[in-house]
């Protein structure tokens, strides 16, 4: 019995491993065969990459029909500068984010990069909708249809007709990087998780990315440096590691415009102060759109939007819009009175 307890014990644990390899790779087959929400026009080509601007022009947009989460959002980022989002719990600010990295095609309006449009638009849609609401002479529907129809036409007729051809998801999302507010680690070791910024990096690139973002020495002080299993069944990360990770990522792949998504669960001072550091290296020179949860974080953007209901109810520099005494100054007085209060909270507004 003693002799057959060893080979026993290794062929649980082997079964154990091959289980959970086989768990991992369905979820790979079940995401990969996943039917996509937006889909590539057939004559959709790379995206012809210049400078990095980005251009929103009178996009509308809801997940659900009849439920508008944007309305008639227009700004426009130039290249290589920062542009931050602000505005309650609910109003739209993340939805920007994704409708650029194109998870979701807009109803009406277009989102251009350097000219090219990036998304969809459901005109043939609205069209319909337009139609079947006047037969059923429905006033109100009938007129914010025909309002999106009217804008749709104009962007349309405006942009030059060899920008008009959609871009392939594929060459789109390639161009941008995105530090997510809760990053994901996969079960495997550190040195995977922040390689799969890009698969071909090598150890070396690896470690140095670690070290830009500032999670090099929390990686040696782990129980097996660099080898050390995380995820759900490893090492469990706090926020700010986590998202130190995905700013390393961020660095292997070096993309042209960066989306970042500020964590909303507060960090303490140094935290804060060295991810905002290792931030400002990964954004410099590149066209940057941030979610900010803390004003403090985002004094030197180029350009600050404030968005409430879906709409941009404010735009400038912080400067100019503490200037304007509205909104804006409103959120930061009350965040200077009460620092660890996120914008949402501070203004006790819910929107949508
Ligand atoms: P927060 O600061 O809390 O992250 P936000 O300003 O980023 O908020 P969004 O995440 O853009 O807000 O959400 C805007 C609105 O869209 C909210 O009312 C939200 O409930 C709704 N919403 C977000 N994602 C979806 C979805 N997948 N399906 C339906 N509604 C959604």
């Amino acid at each position: 019995i003693i002799q057959l307890y060893t080979p026993l014990n290794w062929f649980g644990t082997y079964y154990r491993m091959i289980q959970s390899a086989f768990v991992d790779m369905e979820s790979m087959f079940d995401l990969l065969t996943e039917e996509k929400e937006v889909k590539d026009n057939v004559n959709a080509g790379d995206l012809l990459f210049t400078e990095g601007r980005i251009d929103f022009k009178n996009v509308c947009f809801s997940y659900t029909p009849g439920k508008e989460i944007l309305s008639d959002v227009s700004f426009s980022v130039m290249p290589g500068q920062t542009v931050a989002l602000v505005g309650p719990s609910g109003s739209g600010k993340s939805t920007i984010t994704r409708l650029l990295f194109r998870f979701y095609d807009i109803q009406s309006g277009c989102i251009l990069i350097d000219g090219q449009d990036i998304s969809k638009t459901y005109f043939v849609l609205s069209l319909l909708l337009f139609m079947l609401f006047e037969s059923l002479d429905v006033g109100w529907h009938c007129l914010t249809e025909f309002a999106r129809l009217w804008i749709s036409a104009g962007v349309y007729l405006r942009t030059p007709p060899n920008n008009r051809q959609h871009v392939k998801q594929n060459s789109l999302r390639s161009y941008i990087g995105v530090v997510p507010q809760d990053t994901v680690l996969f079960n495997d070791n550190i040195r995977e998780n922040i390689r799969y910024g890009r698969i071909s990096a090598s150890d070396q690139e690896v470690e140095e990315a670690a070290v830009a973002a500032d999670i090099h020495d929390r990686i040696l002080s782990l129980p097996d440096g660099y080898d050390s299993e995380v995820g759900e069944r490893g090492l469990k990360l706090s926020g700010g590691e986590k998202q130190r990770v995905a700013i390393a990522r961020t660095i292997l792949k070096n993309p042209r415009i960066i989306l970042l998504d500020e964590a909303t669960s507060a960090l303490d001072s140094q935290t804060e102060r060295n991810i905002q550091l290792s931030l400002a290296k990964v954004c410099a020179n590149h066209t940057t759109l941030v979610v900010a949860h803390r004003l403090s974080t985002i004094i030197s953007s180029d350009q600050i939007l404030v968005l409430h209901d879906g709409r941009i109810a404010e735009q400038g520099r912080h400067e100019e819009l503490l200037a304007m005494g509205r909104l804006y100054s409103a959120m930061w007085l009350k965040q200077q009175q009460s620092p660890e209060c996120e914008i949402s909270e501070e203004l006790g507004l819910e929107t949508q």
